[in-house]
């Protein structure tokens, strides 16, 4: 798995959501996260076909706390 920022080199690992436990892809040089569905998604995309039933978790992956 390659990085699609940088190119180096990402590892697998499971993130904590807010309501659920995913696996994802994590590159360890710039921190780009790339969820499994995400992935899902782009597979899509190349196909040009737009799943009606998976808009449910489109976002990235990450919290986002503005202090
Ligand atoms: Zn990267």
């Amino acid at each position: 798995m390659k990085c699609d920022r940088c190119g180096s080199t990402m590892v697998h690992e499971q993130f904590y959501g807010d309501q659920e436990r995913f696996w994802g892809w994590r590159c360890i040089i710039c921190g780009e996260i790339v969820d499994d569905l995400i992935l899902e998604n782009r597979r899509w995309l190349k196909m040009r076909v737009v799943p009606a039933n998976d808009k449910t978790r489109v976002s990235s992956p990450g919290r986002h706390r503005n202090s």
